[in-house]
């Protein structure tokens, strides 16, 4: 459960075929799940938050079947949801796990090619569900054991919208962001940054791939990375962070952290950059960090 429109009317179709529905939704720092939490409740599902970070990062450091246009390791990850999400299904006793993927909808992940592919790999051959799909695939388990009626399953493929919105008023679904993106992995300006501290500082801290979305961002001659707050709430997270900050004696200006800091150089020059965003102060102001340590 993504909180898009698919997803949403996956659950209502699988509902009115016989089915009882839980959501699974899969939470990492890429990809926000405030969506996926109000539709399930506006579905009136109960949803499963599962902690996804670290098979994302497995899959970008190692995507068997690639990236997509940018960092989105689309197929694998698809495969590995789905694949946790059967483990959920075993340990409840359900029968099947189902998804809102569309035939023909994306061209990595969603193409007939690649949603074998994906069933493959979860191993979930035969008790994976496409709903809004079905009729064009061959039937599943479910299916054939007459859990499911086949013949209130859908046969919708391609990139339009249209019969998806004609559902969404059937069903007096509302409440549905527009399809495009919602992954940061898909985001060149995110993946530049997520490459550039995997590069540096590696992968390995959940702490500084969360803080990648916060702040501006300067890589330092001798490869101490900056973060530089944008705003009040920045500020305030940078300084709560546990890292090492730098900001001025008064507090005016920006809050800046330093994940690892390499040398006396670098801190010199964080210092300058700060105070180069601090506006009309005297040099009294200027930036000083309490203590600090070079690794
Ligand atoms: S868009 Fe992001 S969350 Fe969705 S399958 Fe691709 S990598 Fe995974």
């Amino acid at each position: 459960m993504s909180g898009g429109l698919d997803s949403q009317l996956a659950i209502r179709i699988l509902e009115r075929a016989g089915a009882y529905v839980e959501a699974v939704c899969f939470s990492t720092p890429f990809f926000d799940i405030t969506g996926a939490k109000k539709a399930a409740s506006a579905l009136g599902v109960k949803l499963h938050i599962i902690d996804f970070l670290d098979d994302e990062l497995k899959l970008i450091a190692n995507p068997p079947h690639g990236f997509g246009g940018a960092m989105n390791p689309c197929i694998d990850c698809h495969a590995k949801m789905i694949e946790r999400a059967g483990e959920l299904m075993a340990e409840f006793g359900y029968d099947f796990v189902a998804t809102g993927e569309v035939q023909g909808q994306r061209p990595m992940s969603q193409n007939r090619q690649s949603m074998g592919i994906v069933e493959k790999c979860s191993q979930m051959k035969g008790r994976l569900v496409r709903p809004l799909s079905a009729k064009l695939l061959e039937p599943t388990i479910p299916e054939l054991e007459g859990k499911l009626d086949r013949e209130k399953l859908y046969d919708i493929s391609g990139r339009g919208r249209e019969r998806q919105i004609a559902l969404a008023a059937e069903f007096g679904i509302v409440d549905y962001p527009s399809p495009a993106g919602g992954c940061k992995l898909t985001e060149a300006g995110f993946c530049r940054k997520l490459k550039d501290l995997k590069d540096h500082e590696g992968l390995a801290d959940r702490q500084l791939i969360e803080f990648l979305t916060v702040g501006r961002r300067f890589r330092l001659a001798d490869g101490s990375s900056l973060i530089l707050g944008r705003d009040q709430r920045e500020n305030e997270k940078l300084l709560s962070s546990g890292l090492l900050t730098l900001r001025s004696e008064k507090g005016v200006g920006p809050t800046a952290a330093i994940p690892k800091l390499c040398s006396e150089a670098d801190l010199a020059f964080a210092r300058r950059i700060v105070d180069a965003y601090i506006k009309g102060t005297t040099e009294s102001d200027r930036t000083f960090c309490k203590s600090y340590q070079i690794c």
